[in-house]
């Protein structure tokens, strides 16, 4: 695409397209087209200047008892593997070398991943378990080790991180972060992968019961890109450092997204961290008591939160296919890959 010229969005998107159909890969990165600016995008973000970040809702205070997160202070994953379904600046060729660990301090009533984020699903390991998984993992090809949903067991996994891995280590989380908790990864994650859910406090509120997400996201965000700076990718495409914003778009929610992006475009230098929109919304049977929920994003929804992101000039930018909406994203959190393979159970084997 030439930079020079300012094409419409259908067509910047078309070509996008045409390059996934290429790679046969579902989500694919929108051209470094800076467009045009809207000022209008520019008005409506939150202040990450915000000091107060209370509300998280798990602390390391968790001994014997599970917290809000569902998690007790002992290390628990529900499955480890390499996984295709990142970014493919994340997946690479390999995939993922994910951990998915168990509890969340959000649980959102979307949430897919609902059998781990609850705390029930998992075994438990301990530290030095853990390092052997990252390094079973890279033995296998990893790209990266991706940290799903890690930021209640912070200071575990900065244990089991110590010494350095030879490939990038993926900080994968909510965007739900405490900032002091974020600087004890200081030099210890390379890339993060956030989501950016709201910026809508009474949208946080009813769906995650959260309604300070938007300033402690971007409270989180802020420290997130003071400690890894710009993005930087290997020869093979690979990211090694930066943050990777993501994004899912909520059906009935649109102005929750357009804040998201303006939030975003208003937060980072331009084309200095990715933003990746996601479509695949997949209702849970907890969205039966949110009928705006209880369906699928139509594809009207999901192309004017593209073309607003290509309003506000958004650069590294992700978009995925719409027919990406399908649970078989979801793994099964069946404990693969979490036990060593001499203590697990016969069936584990064979899935
Ligand atoms: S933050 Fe992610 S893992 Fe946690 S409850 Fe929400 S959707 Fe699920």
């Amino acid at each position: 695409m030439e930079t020079n010229k300012i094409p419409s969005a259908d067509a910047w998107l078309r070509e996008a397209k045409a390059d996934a159909a290429a790679s046969g890969c579902g989500m694919f990165l929108l051209h470094n087209g800076v467009v045009r600016r809207s000022a209008k995008a520019r008005v409506r973000a939150g202040d990450a200047d915000a000091p107060d970040v209370r509300g998280m809702r798990f602390s390391y205070d968790r001994e014997k008892t599970a917290g809000f997160c569902g998690a007790t202070a002992v290390l628990k994953a529900a499955r480890a593997g390499l996984h295709l379904w990142e970014e493919p600046s994340i997946s690479g060729e390999n995939g993922a070398g994910t951990v998915f660990f168990s509890g969340c301090g959000l649980r959102c009533v979307y949430c897919q991943n609902y059998e781990i984020s609850g705390g029930a699903a998992g075994a438990e390991i301990t530290v030095s378990r853990l390092r052997e998984i990252f390094f079973e993992l890279i033995g296998r090809g990893a790209e990266c080790i991706d940290l799903v949903t890690p930021t209640h067991f912070t200071p575990q996994i900065a244990e089991a991180l110590r010494g350095g891995l030879p490939v990038p280590v993926v900080w994968n989380s909510s965007g739900y972060e405490r900032v002091e908790t974020l600087k004890r990864m200081d030099g210890l994650v390379d890339v993060y992968l956030p989501d950016f859910k709201y910026s809508d406090p009474a949208a946080a509120k009813k769906y995650s019961n959260a309604a300070d997400y938007p300033s402690v996201a971007l409270a989180a965000l802020r420290e997130m890109y003071r400690q890894t700076g710009p993005l930087r990718f290997s020869e093979k495409g690979t990211l090694t450092r930066g943050v990777q914003v993501r994004h899912l778009v909520l059906p009935g929610n649109l102005e929750n997204t357009y804040g998201v992006i303006d939030a975003f475009s208003s937060l980072f230098p331009s084309g200095e961290a990715g933003f990746s929109l996601m479509s695949q919304f997949t209702p849970t049977p907890a969205c039966e008591q949110y009928p705006e929920l209880n369906r699928r994003l139509t594809a009207e929804e999901y192309e004017k939160a593209v073309d607003y992101m290509y309003l506000c000039g958004v650069e590294n930018g992700f978009v995925q296919e719409l027919s990406s909406a399908r649970e078989e994203y979801v793994p099964a959190f069946d404990g693969s890959g979490v036990l060593p393979q001499a203590d697990r159970p016969p069936k584990a084997d064979t899935i």
